[in-house]
């Protein structure tokens, strides 16, 4: 009997630890949608890539970030990456466009797309821009952008380089569209055609397709006026992050977004030293928009992997898109409280 019952034991106990060994790996490419933050004490991501994150990149609960979900913005960047390279007019940029459209809707989000055809040097491209537009009460706009565009280069997916600033944006969307109308309206961009598209280096001519066609388009409307700050971010997510100052946006910006980041506790992320970088910030700062890129290009490109197809997931850093996208959203609050 004994050794029935203790055979019996045996068999329960030995179907248990095959049945939690398994659930881990779970092993579904496809990311779900970010499981609600009532997680334990830091969420890890909910993806079996994520297994690979060091605890120094795991990101805090969203109740340290000002509700700002970084596993979240992780996962949104990995199912971006899932598309594989999204270079303008292929077929992944339009999943990748679907994708992040239904992703805004999912979230309550009032959305406008903005198809329009760009003269590259390769040619006429289908391009598309999508912008959250969340109402506030007055008549000011704060301007949120990223590019969801990767470089025509093959086996490049743009982890870091599109991907994470999109993935944050994502997250960000998720968090502002549910929130009760502020003084100014928030809109967020998700551009296309950032990247040059006939030749490897950057010309001004040959990229930010998408900002220039935004920037003109909303000349035309008479909403440029309206726009009290441009926040574009690119190339956020990074492991050992480091932002500096954009010596291009004017100071009182800068200066609100640092002082920002300062009294949250990320002086080691948003740096005293100064950059400048040619960005889809540009076309509105030639319009006389103040307008900020926060970018780490210097790391990312001192890591070797700048362009390159190992710009992949395991470069990012769940607690670096946490920092970001609460800094960003706390500047935003700061925004909102300006005559
Ligand atoms: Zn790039």
């Amino acid at each position: 009997m004994q050794t029935v019952r203790l055979r019996a034991c045996l068999a329960a106990i030995l179907s248990f630890l095959l049945i939690t060994a398994i659930a881990p790996c779970g092993c579904s490419s496809e990311p779900s949608a970010p499981v609600s933050a009532g997680a334990p004490a830091t969420r890890a991501s909910t993806l079996s890539s994520a297994s690979a994150i060091a605890p120094a990149d795991v990101a805090p609960p969203p109740s340290k970030t000002g509700g700002f979900d970084g596993a979240a913005a992780y996962d949104f960047t990995a199912k971006l990456v899932s598309f594989g390279p999204r270079p303008p007019a292929s077929e992944a940029i339009e999943r990748t466009q679907d994708y992040i459209d239904s992703q805004l809707q999912s979230f309550g989000c009032r959305v406008d797309r903005d198809a329009f055809n760009a003269q590259t040097p390769i040619g006429t491209l289908a391009m598309k821009n999508i912008v959250a537009k969340i109402a506030g009460t007055g008549q000011g706009i704060i301007l949120l952008m990223t590019h969801y565009d990767t470089k025509r280069i093959e086996n490049f997916v743009g982890a870091e380089d599109s991907g994470s600033s999109t993935g944050l944006m994502l997250e960000m969307a998720r968090l502002l569209c549910a929130r009760p109308p502020q003084p100014n309206s928030v809109w967020i961009a998700f551009l296309d055609g950032e990247e040059t598209q006939a030749t490897f280096q950057w010309s001004d001519s040959d990229s930010v397709y998408g900002s220039r066609e935004l920037a003109a388009r909303m000349a035309v409307s008479g909403d440029l006026k309206k726009i009290k700050a441009v926040i574009l971010a690119d190339m956020v997510g990074q492991k050992n992050l480091h932002i500096l100052r954009d010596s291009s946006s004017p100071k009182w910006l800068t200066d609100l977004i640092w002082r920002t980041a300062a009294q949250l506790g990320y002086q080691d992320v948003f740096k005293s030293g100064e950059t400048s970088t040619s960005d889809d910030h540009v076309p509105f700062q030639r319009r006389g928009v103040p307008a900020i890129d926060l970018i780490d290009l210097n790391d990312y490109m001192a890591e070797g992997y700048w362009h390159t197809p190992e710009d992949t997931m395991d470069k990012i850093s769940p607690r670096s898109l946490a920092i970001v996208g609460h800094v960003i959203l706390e500047s935003v609050a700061e925004l909102q409280k300006r005559p």
